[in-house]
């Protein structure tokens, strides 16, 4: 908490500097203009900010001599004095900060706060350190200037934000500063461009991706992968429409507490008389699934029933909080229905968490953050089938060893969940698979099947996608191995690069010998060093340079990672290769 409060103190002494630097007297530099007026300075994750309104604009160029002053006044070591006043003084006070007396409006009458640091006055509720010298004086920097809407509405006067970051010592801002850096050279969407991965386009809409022809085949190549798994271990494919009619929806319950990430209903009765119903573009798989398991009586003996398919779904999401790929409005989910009996559950959540962790691991993810949340205080479902079923994923969580969090009463209302985050190279944690049970759905759509004794019994329904959203999924990879996808994954595996218009055959030749791979053959009319750098900045796994030597030896001069390997026999590259994939390293 300490750092907090490091942090909203900073906040003030930015506000401090600002109004030593651009002073409300007619001196001061000519092109501040006068009378700085104050918003807001709280502490945020990883720092602060505070909004201003300044008569021009400020630049990032400003930013240092701010800074600077900051420092200056942390050094002076003043005191942060709190003072009550009552709401007319306060007025009185702060009589030319416009933004300042909209707040004053909103307080009781005579409990109003301010605190002095230095010459500086501010409105707050506090804490704030008692001392500037409690302000590690290299542990904080100003990092950025934005606009930012007076109290965050668009129909407010738009301000200046400046931001900074703050941690107690200099090596934890040093540290910071490393990872935003490790974290800029990794980001999934300059990566995505400089590899020819995809792109979002503004005439299409925010959040909608554009898979260009090597994104799309690396898209495939993982779908390919993760549907194969499935249909090896029990997993029947299905698949379902885009949209359906909106009734399905109310049947399920998504019309009522999944109604802010739908897209708004179709009405079809507006383009002909003889579609009555609404449709809806689906938010997610699950009622198409349960009808297909409507169509048929089900026996126990023909559970459990698996259900899989690449799903697309379309979520309404904030533009704001869209990102790249890893939040998008057009979502792909390798998503599975398993239908089961009570006395199967325990199996199919011992295998599914078995799956996951094979796929992740197959995807070099080691790391991982498991949550279980279990019953909510409103809830549906017997008591003793959320006992039995919380229980069953301890069991299977403790025997394949799998360290978790028990996020108590954090379940969604139909069932308990477990969510597991996987942690890229950086250690950073994303969301990926979620495994969860439902009580409520299979009740809404009356789903049952068949017991022992001939009676009908509501069916245990198990909602999961491994690698969740197969767009986030490729953003957290693109970020993980910072573009270099390991051979099985690359999407075009070697470039076989000829010296000069007479290599041409030879390398055709070696594309034909490598028809296992990936391969493109780069003859075009351009320099040998051209193409490698062009390799390079794409990413692609190997660069193979072919002239008289290579022609003449059978053999190919290998590059990768920007290193030059040597010369390799070409049967030795290929199982070289064929031995990467086989190990997905
Ligand atoms: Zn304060
Ligand atoms: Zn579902």
């Amino acid at each position: 908490m300490k750092i907090e409060i490091i942090r909203h103190s900073l906040a003030h002494i930015l506000a401090y500097a600002v109004q030593e630097l651009f002073p409300a007297a007619t001196e001061g530099e000519p092109r501040q203009g006068r009378g700085v007026k104050f918003g807001i300075g709280p502490a945020i994750e990883n720092g602060f900010y505070y909004d201003f309104m300044f008569k021009n604009p400020l630049t990032p160029n400003d930013l240092p001599k701010i800074e600077e002053k900051m420092r200056e006044l942390v050094k002076k070591g003043f005191s942060f004095e709190k003072k009550e006043i009552s709401k007319k003084e306060a007025e009185k006070l702060f009589s030319d900060q416009p933004y300042k007396l909209e707040l004053i409006a909103e307080l009781p009458e005579n409990k109003i706060t301010i605190y002095k640091s230095g010459d500086f006055v501010d409105l707050c509720a506090g804490p704030h350190v008692k001392s500037a010298k409690e302000i590690p004086v290299d542990g904080f920097k100003l990092n950025e200037i934005a606009g930012a809407y007076w109290r965050g509405s668009e129909i407010n006067q738009m301000l200046t934000r400046i931001y900074g970051l703050a941690f107690e010592t200099e090596k934890e801002l040093a540290d910071y500063l490393k990872m935003q850096e490790e974290a800029e050279k990794r980001d999934h969407r300059i990566l995505g461009q400089k590899m020819d991965l995809f792109h979002i386009d503004e005439n299409v809409g925010p959040g909608l991706i554009l898979w260009h022809p090597k994104g799309a085949l690396l898209k495939k190549i993982i779908m390919d992968y993760a549907l194969n798994e499935y249909l090896k271990t029990g997993y029947q494919l299905v698949d379902t429409p885009h949209i359906g009619k909106l009734n399905l929806w109310k049947t399920s319950g998504h019309t009522d507490f999944y109604k802010e990430n739908m897209l708004p209903p179709m009405h079809m009765k507006e383009i002909g008389k003889e579609e009555k119903d609404d449709y809806q573009i689906k938010p997610m798989n699950c009622p198409f699934h349960i009808v297909i398991y409507k169509t048929g009586i089900r026996s126990y003996k023909d559970l459990p029933l698996r259900y899989t398919e690449m799903g697309t779904v379309y979520r309404y999401e904030k533009s704001g909080t869209l990102h790249g790929l890893v939040r998008v409005r057009q979502i792909t989910q390798d998503d599975a229905h398993i239908f089961c009996t009570p006395e199967q559950l325990s199996q199919e959540l011992f295998s599914t968490l078995k799956l996951t962790y094979k796929i992740l691991k197959d995807f070099d993810f080691k790391e991982f953050d498991v949550y279980l949340s279990t019953q909510p205080e409103k809830y549906v479902g017997s008591p003793k089938v959320w006992e039995k079923a919380e229980n069953s994923i301890k069991y299977s969580l403790e025997k394949l060893k799998i360290k978790y969090e028990t996020d108590v009463g954090g379940g969604a209302f139909y069932g308990p969940k477990i969510d597991i985050k996987i942690k890229d190279s950086l250690g950073r944690p994303w969301q990926c698979s979620t495994i969860q049970l439902d009580f409520n759905i299979p009740e809404r759509f009356d789903v049952n099947y068949i017991d022992q004794k001939g009676k009908k019994q509501r069916v245990i329904m198990i909602h999961r996608a491994l690698l969740g959203s197969i767009e986030r999924f490729i953003g957290v990879l693109l970020e993980h191995y910072v573009g270099s996808l390991p051979l099985w994954l690359a999407p075009v595996q070697a470039w076989i690069i000829p010296i000069g218009t007479r290599h041409n055959q030879y390398a055709q030749s070696v594309k034909k010998d490598l028809s296992s791979l990936r391969v493109e053959v780069k003859d075009e009319n351009e320099t040998v060093s051209k193409k490698i750098r062009n390799g390079e900045l794409q990413k692609i796994p190997y660069l193979l340079v072919v002239g008289d030597r290579e022609m003449k030896n059978k053999s190919v001069r290998v590059r990768a990672k920007n290193k030059d390997l040597g010369e390799i026999k070409l049967t030795k590259f290929v199982e070289k290769a064929k031995a990467e994939i086989e190990k997905k390293k």
